[in-house]
């Protein structure tokens, strides 16, 4: 498996490529900015992007999906959840000093159930709301790797104050979804170092044991 795990805009969001070595398609997860990096780090890998997961609503993960959504033609894919923080994009601009974006357009919503898939690489979808209502991580069972958004970070978590967000609700979903995949995950969170499911259950001081 290809992947390219790479900070992009002010905010410092961790893009992902991730793409399959023989039949090149590839999948972007929360491509906020720097779509001229991203297409870039593309062209380099001879790689064909088909889809365009967005974990949640936030401009720093969403900002840059219609440009490359322009520069690919795959279609973006986002929890439904989030559709009315999307709508919100003007404001979130001016909360984090950042140019707008314009209207972002979702051509299909995932949940719980469904996968994305990059050639041979495919992911489940697990709705986590908590960060934001529509918050999604994408988990490869098979190469054991959780793209986490802003729903877990090494060592916290995403915050709750923010419209959309629920202390009660990403507990729950840390609790009963995230930590109930195997400790040796690789965890890639929406922002800084990456860290496992292991080292986050047994150090997370968001995490103690109920
Ligand atoms: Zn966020």
């Amino acid at each position: 498996m290809i992947h390219e795990i790479f900070p992009v805009g002010p905010l410092q969001c961790n893009c992902s490529i991730i793409g399959d070595e023989t039949t090149r398609e590839a999948m972007v997860i929360d491509p906020g900015d720097d779509i001229d990096d991203i297409l870039a780090l593309v062209r380099k890998h001879k790689l064909q992007v088909k889809q365009i997961v967005i974990t949640h609503a936030h401009i720093d993960h969403v900002g840059g999906a219609m440009k490359l959504r322009a520069a690919t033609g795959a279609p973006i894919l986002l929890n439904q959840n989030d559709f009315a923080l999307l709508k919100m994009l003007d404001e979130q601009a001016a909360w984090v000093g950042m140019a707008t974006p314009g209207k972002v357009e979702i051509d299909h919503s995932l949940t719980t159930g469904e996968t994305v898939a990059a050639g041979s690489h495919t992911a489940q979808i697990l709705h986590t709301p908590g960060h934001t209502e529509g918050s999604i991580c994408l988990y490869f069972a098979p190469e054991k790797r959780l793209i986490a958004g802003d729903t877990l970070f090494a060592g916290s978590i995403g915050r709750t104050d923010l419209p959309g967000g629920s202390m009660q609700k990403i507990m729950r979903s840390l609790h009963d979804t995230v930590l109930a995949l195997p400790d040796e995950t690789v965890v890639i969170p929406g922002h800084g170092e990456l860290t496992t499911i292991g080292d986050e259950r047994e150090t997370n001081p968001f995490l103690v044991k109920r």
